[in-house]
């Protein structure tokens, strides 16, 4: 079985794990923070974390933050726990990213964030989106913050630019899961020295340090990762996580989508264990950006897609954190993918303002694209430790869809 996505976990990430250094947090923040052209980093446990501690900082509380109809729920969470309210933005069907004319028309008086996602790698245009902003900001009278929500697009450029040097702030999380990982973890990167230094105050005096027994169980959990999803192993874990509750906490238990809370160690600090793991993947990350276009490239090159498919856009300045494919029917083609061994993914199966604690009952039908997105997107392996023959299966596997 070709599995969705692989952690690229190798010898080098398990040997950090045996004595990360102290100062491993540090080290890591500045060399991330470097990466992305940005000035400062300041590291926290999760990415949800990052900005729920962002919007505490800047003192920002009972206002409208604008995030998008179509993102990861965490951010709507960390928005609504931090006693801020979401301003959903429906997406464009062009590459799912919020539509800029909307954010436009969402700007008001009490607006005073923009969680711009970029969403599975394509980058949004950072240009409209700052001058949407600071037309805003002069008819308003305040500053109105950009956060670069980069979790999927690390190194995605727009117009050659790394969009994550581009507004007041950009936010990462490092889970398994992400481009690049130490273990689980978030970061916040900015040029703006002031504001670094606040996010940095309001840090050190709530986030505690993690306990030992949390940094022993983020070495157990990133070994047994880095093993699950070997090929090998891979169908007899699918296996014990779909039909045997065993595997349910590897995957499960820190996140549940529909519930509007954070896991019980987010105001933890990040582990040196975690940074550590993070400096090695970090050094990586440019071949597995590569490596992931260099697999999208060739899925829209070589695809014979189906005639109720609509593939996704090739952008040169893409990550493609997630290869997404709209389909008519998503059972129908997961089951096919299965039979001839690749499993898709079916990744954000919800549209935020839709689910439990967001919905509104009086406005069921809109962010009518949001929705349409969550019933009818898969996402194709794009891994980077995917061989190129493996890719051939996946090609392979569609054209006997097609045919
Ligand atoms: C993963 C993700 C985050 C942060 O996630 P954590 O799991 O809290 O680290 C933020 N935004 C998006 C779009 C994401 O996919």
């Amino acid at each position: 079985m070709i599995p969705r996505f692989q952690p690229a976990i190798g010898a080098d990430e398990l040997r950090a794990l045996a004595s990360p250094p102290p100062g491993a947090v540090e080290r890591f923040e500045q060399a991330f923070a470097a990466h992305f052209a940005c000035a400062h980093g300041v590291a926290f446990s999760y990415g949800r974390a990052a900005l729920w501690a962002l919007l505490q900082a800047l003192e920002i509380e009972d206002a409208d933050v604008i995030v998008p109809a179509y993102t990861c729920s965490v951010v709507a969470h960390a928005v609504t726990l931090s006693r801020n309210r979401c301003r959903f933005v429906d997406a464009t069907l062009a590459d799912y990213n919020m539509d800029l004319d909307q954010v436009e028309q969402a700007m008001s008086p009490s607006t005073r964030m923009v969680v711009a996602t970029h969403l599975f790698g394509f980058p949004l245009d950072v240009d409209r989106l700052r001058a949407i902003v600071s037309a805003a900001e002069a008819r308003f009278g305040h500053k109105i913050w950009i956060v670069q929500d980069c979790a999927h697009a690390f190194g995605a450029r727009w117009k050659g630019r790394l969009v994550a040097a581009e507004g007041d702030v950009a936010l990462f999380g490092l889970n398994i899961s992400k481009s690049m990982t130490s273990i689980f973890g978030g970061m916040l990167t900015t040029n703006d020295s002031e504001l670094a230094s606040k996010i940095r105050a309001w840090r050190d005096a709530h986030v505690t340090p993690a306990s030992a027994t949390k940094a022993l169980a983020r070495r157990a959990y990133l070994v047994a990762a880095a093993t699950a999803f070997q090929n090998s192993v891979y169908g007899a874990v699918r296996w014990l996580q779909d039909d045997t509750p065993v595997l349910s906490r590897l995957t499960k238990a820190y996140h549940r989508d529909e519930v509007i809370q954070f896991p019980p160690d987010y105001q933890d600090a990040m582990l040196d264990v975690e940074a550590a793991v993070g400096l090695v993947q970090l050094a990586r990350l440019d071949g597995f950006e590569r490596r992931r276009r260099e697999h999208a490239r060739h899925y829209i090159d070589g695809l014979r897609a189906p005639s109720d498919w609509t593939m996704p856009p090739f952008v040169d300045g893409a990550t493609y954190s997630h290869f997404v494919v709209r389909v008519g029917d998503r059972g129908r083609e997961v089951a096919r993918f299965r039979r001839a061994g690749v499993q898709v993914g079916e990744v954000i199966e919800y549209s935020v303002p839709h689910m439990p604690g967001y919905a509104a009952p009086s406005e069921p039908n809109r962010f009518p694209n949001s929705r349409m997105l969550s019933e009818h997107v898969i996402n194709l392996p794009v891994h980077p430790t995917l061989s190129d023959s493996e890719r051939q299966r996946v090609i392979d596997a569609v054209s006997a869809v097609a045919a």
